[in-house]
């Protein structure tokens, strides 16, 4: 039976751009989504923005603009950089939305019925002058340990205590700057201290990545212990969110709804396209629920959240997946170094997407570990393994299909190096489904190598120049073959590369790959569509004018060493035609006179008779390796078509072949006996 699955990614917050770091999670999820869409499983892969608490307000208020305005803005931004990303939600929502607000309310009544809300009165920071209470973060003084002046309410940025906001020395308001006063106030809590045995459990069935499940259980602790406190799921007007049914001025503070966006935004998509809440969300789903998350919000989402669900009559995640952050060159990402970098600026100077999610899928294993992208090693990593060994599989071939056979293919069946590509289909499968991405790279990449020696062994370019039937056939079924072969690594690549994918698919003149697309092996007569190119090769001036633009100015920081040599590997341009080669007159000449050239420190003058009414002059720099005299007479090959040259000791009417390196030459060649003056090189 068919897997029906629910997946989301964290909801990025609605007051500041994307950047790489947030893409890491957008990319990771977005492959997993893909690949398995591609196995044929129903998926749903839903989103929104993250829209309420005090920083949108201030940010709105600062900006003289509603809530609601800044928040639509900032979701048409975050949209479309998604989109030009190729994160292919199937729904993109927003948290302030009615049915978020009706999800969140009806939680807290099932919630408060089953007695796990309770009422505390605690005392707060309150501006006097704004009438508001403060947020940690909005509340600044000096630090209690170092007293470095302007610190936050929760910790030193100098010498990185933490504390809490009434320990501050001197505390004012980051809002209007006025000094504070303690206020009392009634909040409303959940009270997680009840749910330890719930979360001792379900933590450890499974349903996290084991470093993840030990870090919860440090928190939770053992059976006996109650380590947890209540949480605090309430906040005083004024705020940007949900009032709380039955509490005029109080509001569900930003991380209670955050979560429930899931369900929202699920429950929308439902109404737009007849699918069934209920099925997906009820305690006793038989559908797979998965949330894709940073390790920095796990305690959100495999305490609070759980428990939620679970006290509310609602299913559990089937798994959460957490990832690390995201390092540049090994550091965390900087404004000074210019390595912290927005999605829109990749965009605007790199624009391929794709290349950042062939890298990330390069660097992600599904472990909790932090990931780095080394931009040196970004470049050398694409161009060697997308263009130098991927694409050259069909830059090698296509052309003989097209020019040959009129883009007709023979069958590739019962060929080795395609069956080995075939047979390797499950284990990446396997990887895939573990977010090892890594690790079906390396198998994929390591597939393209044998399919590139096997286009190497079968040399196209040598048998086509052969003539008669033989090679023909020879010619038609190795780039056949070739083609078979990019085909089924297209397929295995399609989750990280969908619109290269999509672009290989009309090429091949074939449908849209999915997993089962393995067996469908080309029939004979097939035909593909005219080649073009596919891929290019990353430039690294982009990336350090990348680096440049994302600078602060005012902090003029050393640039990271950014790698202007690109890597050594296969060039796909390197190849000629053989119509390039037959441009080139190459004829044998015999040397009938060698004589030095005054004042010419490497040249000789040489005579030679191609067999014309006169000889040719031509200046070759020889000096060193040759006395003239032992060159009189001697046959060799000259280009015969080089335009003539003037130089400075007179008309240079051609050129001499002569091998050499740093070891050793130049040495002239010569023919082999029987050779003729003035015969044709070819
Ligand atoms: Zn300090």
């Amino acid at each position: 039976m068919s897997r029906k699955i629910l997946v989301t990614s964290a909801l990025p917050y609605a007051n500041g751009s994307i950047h790489l770091g947030h893409l890491v999670e957008y990319i990771q999820t977005d492959i997993w989504v893909r690949f398995q869409k591609m196995q044929g499983s129903t998926v749903h892969y839903v989103c929104a923005d993250d829209t309420h608490g005090t920083p949108i307000m201030l940010r709105a208020e600062k900006e003289g603009i509603t809530p609601e305005a800044l928040i639509a803005k900032v979701h048409k931004e975050h949209y479309a950089d998604f989109t030009e990303f190729l994160v292919d939600f199937d729904n993109y929502y927003s948290t302030n939305s009615p049915e978020n607000k009706e999800l969140a309310s009806g939680i807290y009544k099932s919630l408060k019925a089953n007695g796990k809300i309770a009422t505390k009165t605690i005392e707060q920071f309150y501006d006097p002058v704004k009438n508001m209470f403060l947020p940690d973060r909005f509340i600044k003084g000096e630090c209690p340990k170092c007293h470095a002046k302007d610190q936050y309410g929760d910790s030193c940025e100098v010498c990185g205590a933490t504390y809490n906001p009434t320990e501050l020395i001197n505390p004012f308001s980051a809002v209007s700057g006025a000094a504070p006063v303690r206020k009392e106030t009634e909040h409303y809590f959940f009270k997680l201290s009840e749910c330890s045995d719930f979360l001792r459990a379900w933590t450890r069935s499974g349903t996290l990545q084991q470093e993840a499940a030990n870090k919860m259980n440090e928190w939770i602790g053992e059976a006996g212990e109650n380590k947890l406190s209540d949480w605090d799921i309430s906040r005083d007007a004024p705020y940007f969110g949900f009032e709380i049914p039955d509490a005029p001025g109080k509001y569900f503070y930003v991380w209670l709804d955050a979560p429930i966006g899931y369900m929202a935004s699920f429950k929308n998509l439902c109404a737009k396209n007849g699918l069934d809440f209920d099925e997906y969300w009820k305690a006793d789903s038989k559908t797979e629920l998965y949330h894709f998350i940073g390790k920095d919000i796990l305690y959100f989402h495999a305490l609070f959240w759980p428990a939620t669900l679970e006290y509310s009559g609602y299913r559990k995640p089937t798994q959460v997946f957490s990832h690390g952050f995201l390092t540049v060159n090994g550091e965390k990402m900087s404004k000074s170094r210019g390595t912290f970098i927005t999605a829109r600026s990749y965009l605007d100077h790199i624009k391929n997407p794709e290349y950042l999610r062939y890298y990330y899928a390069a660097k992600l294993n599904g472990s909790m570990e932090d990931i780095d992208l080394n931009l040196e090693d970004f470049v050398a990593r694409v161009n060697s393994d997308l263009v130098g060994k991927y694409i050259n599989i069909a830059s090698r071939t296509a052309g003989f299909i097209n020019k040959r056979f009129v883009g007709k293919l023979v069958s590739a069946k019962n060929h080795a190096v395609v069956e080995v590509i075939k047979a390797a289909a499950p284990e990446i499968a396997k990887a895939y489904e573990a977010r090892d991405y890594s690790r079906a790279l390396r198998e994929i990449m390591r597939l393209a190598d044998l399919a590139n020696a096997d286009v190497a062994e079968a040399a196209p370019w040598v048998v086509s120049k052969q003539e008669g039937d033989a090679p023909q056939a020879k010619l038609h079924a190795d780039c056949s073959s070739a083609l078979e072969m990019f085909r089924l690594l297209t397929l295995y690549l399609k989750p990280a590369l969908p619109d290269l994918a999509a672009n290989i698919e009309k090429f091949l003149n074939i449908a849209p790959l999915t997993w089962t697309s393995i067996n469908d092996s080309f029939i004979d007569g097939h035909t593909i569509n005219e080649y073009n190119h596919l891929i290019t090769r990353i430039d690294p001036k982009h990336i350090e004018a990348m680096i440049e633009a994302n600078k602060e100015s005012l902090q003029q920081v050393a640039v990271p060493a950014v790698n202007s040599t690109p890597a050594a590997s296969e060039n796909v341009g390197d190849y000629i035609s053989i119509d390039d080669f037959t441009k080139v007159d190459l004829r044998i000449a015999k040397i009938v006179n060698a004589e030095h050239v005054d004042g010419a420190e490497k040249l000789l003058c040489l005579s030679l008779d191609i067999g014309e009414e006169k000889p040719r002059q031509v200046f070759a720099g020889i000096k060193y390796a040759y006395d003239p005299a032992t060159l009189v007479g001697r046959l060799t090959v000259m280009v015969a078509n080089l335009a003539p040259r003037k130089m400075k000791f007179g008309m240079s009417e051609g050129m001499v072949l002569a091998a050499s390196d740093e070891n050793g030459g130049p040495f002239i060649l010569s023919p082999d006996v029987g050779a003729q003056v003035g015969m044709k090189v070819k």
